[in-house]
């Protein structure tokens, strides 16, 4: 091991409501387990409703109180000095991260410079709420100004597969905008927003501004998604959860932001260069133990080169080093729990049965035996239409599909609910146009994977989802328009 535990980790974590780290109303707490050997790490708070009304109202106070004087330049400031208290606690962030959710170092410290960036970002967007002038059109006594206003107190839901970059999706719109936010971490990866959130009210964001309820679904996401003092709710995890969440948003026609999974294809082209195609579509799948979004799970490979690229993916497989995060040189850590471990595993099998497994498929055991480690897996000569190519498996597991023809593979490739994302490695620049044209899914990467500027930003379509991250759009979708008129005689 490299490293030291960072002093973070140790005895009972408090919720953040008001400015205020406080216990839960219940008292109750949960286990924050390491995935890599289920070794306790410490506890957190085990939220409910009770807190969810305490931190709704202090947002709302904060929303109404001296925050929506700040000027868009004061916001950008404290935005910048968040940038730096992360960047000066990054390597703490990074470790907190690893030990907590499993993710290799080598992955949670090389999101610094795309945090950095990220911040930036929603540092250069604080002016996005100013004001418009319109020319009148109706009659020459009249003017008219349309200024963009924040939306109010903003609930986020976050997922466990990389809480260290998700949270900002929320809380950096939320600042840039002059919004408030209530965030609710998943249980299973809590502590980096804590550790996060400790900084951020270092680094001066006034109290309510931001708050945080830790605790399970069903008893904080819940009520948040339920709650009339919310305005709108930045959703990211599973399409059976947001369906939820839509049902529990209508009381109060809550604006929603819902980022949901994916099955996206990568296809490879016979004119491919595999010696970028091979590493690029398998991390593709692997990265982060396949707990990723945007996985290319389903590689289409022309059938002419299948055999091949085949042999030297599951070859490449074997490469992948896989272990305790804090390891030197490993590439992909454990599974986030036991339930998450089960779940792949249960597609194993599966796959198994219906196509040709040709790497991986099993538990690790030996040493790595107490953690949820699963090897990279991959099954060839599969359809679309079996259930290891239909559902999101968030796991290390690729399954590749053969194919004849460029149109056959658009029809394999949309040939799902799902629309979040799609690859191609192609040398045809033609081609490689009309293909990523013709994905239906918010991003589509050409020959590369996984790649995201967060002044472009992603998102979804079909099952994966509406309302972007990243980009200027997401920024103004913390924003409503409102006009006003005056008589100038
Ligand atoms: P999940 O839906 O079970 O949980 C996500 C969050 O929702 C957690 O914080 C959880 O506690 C909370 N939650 C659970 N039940 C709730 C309820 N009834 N009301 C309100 N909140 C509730 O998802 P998961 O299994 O933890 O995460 C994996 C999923 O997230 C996958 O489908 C993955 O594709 C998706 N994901 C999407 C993106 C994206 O940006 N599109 C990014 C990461 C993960």
């Amino acid at each position: 091991m490299t490293t030291s535990t960072p002093a973070f980790i140790q005895g009972s974590k408090k919720l953040l409501i008001d400015g205020q780290w406080v216990d839960s109303a219940s008292g109750q707490t949960i286990d924050a387990v390491n995935p890599a050997n289920g070794e306790l790490l410490c506890r957190i708070a085990r939220g409910n409703s009770d807190d969810v009304d305490r931190a709704v109202a202090a947002a709302r106070r904060a929303f109404e109180g001296p925050w929506s004087h700040y000027t868009p330049h004061e916001r950008r400031k404290l935005l910048l000095r968040v940038h730096d208290v992360i960047m000066d606690n990054f390597e703490d962030l990074a470790l907190i991260e690893t030990l907590d959710m499993g993710a290799p170092l080598a992955r949670t410290r090389g999101y610094k410079e795309w945090l950095s960036q990220l911040l930036q970002f929603y540092a250069s967007q604080t002016g996005s709420a100013t004001v418009a002038a319109t020319p009148m059109s109706i009659a020459p006594n009249f003017t008219a100004l349309k200024h963009l206003v924040p939306v109010g107190v903003v609930g986020g839901i976050i997922p466990w597969n990389g809480p260290l970059m998700g949270m900002w999706w929320i809380y950096g719109p939320a600042l840039a905008t002059g919004c408030t936010a209530v965030l609710k971490p998943a249980e299973d990866a809590s502590l980096t927003t804590i550790r996060v959130s400790e900084l951020m009210m270092e680094a001066g964001v006034p109290e309510g501004v931001i708050n945080l309820i830790t605790g399970y679904g069903a008893e904080v996401g819940q009520p948040l998604a339920e709650h009339h003092g919310v305005d709108r709710i930045a959703f990211t995890g599973s399409v059976v959860t947001a369906q939820s969440i839509v049902r529990a948003s209508a009381g109060n026609l809550k604006r929603l932001q819902l980022e949901l999974g994916g099955k996206s294809p990568d296809i490879v082209f016979a004119d491919a260069d595999l010696e970028k195609a091979v590493p690029g579509a398998g991390m593709g799948v692997f990265t982060n133990t396949g707990q990723v979004c945007v996985a290319g799970t389903r590689i289409l490979v022309q059938r002419e080169i299948h055999d091949e690229f085949v042999k030297r993916l599951a070859d490449f497989s074997r490469t992948v080093k896989i272990g305790d995060g804090r390891e030197e040189g490993v590439q992909i850590g454990p599974l986030i729990s036991e339930r998450q471990l089960d779940r792949v595993m249960h597609y194993v099998e599966l796959g198994s049965r219906d196509a040709e497994l040709v790497a991986g498929g099993q538990r690790l055991g030996g040493d790595h035996a107490k953690g949820y480690f699963v090897e990279p897996t991959v099954f060839a000569n599969a359809h679309n239409n079996m259930t290891i190519a239909r559902e999101e498996i968030f796991g290390p597991v690729a399954t590749v599909i053969p194919f004849d023809t460029e149109a056959e593979v658009l029809e394999l490739a949309n040939d799902t609910p799902y629309g979040l994302a799609g690859g191609l490695w192609t040398e045809n620049l033609g081609r490689a146009h009309r293909v990523s044209q013709g994905i239906r899914s918010g991003t589509v990467w050409v020959n590369c994977y996984g790649v995201i500027d967060p002044a472009v930003g992603f998102g979804g379509t079909k099952m994966s989802g509406y309302g972007g991250k990243g980009g200027k759009e997401h920024v103004e979708s913390f924003l409503y328009p409102k006009a006003t008129y005056f008589n100038i005689g």
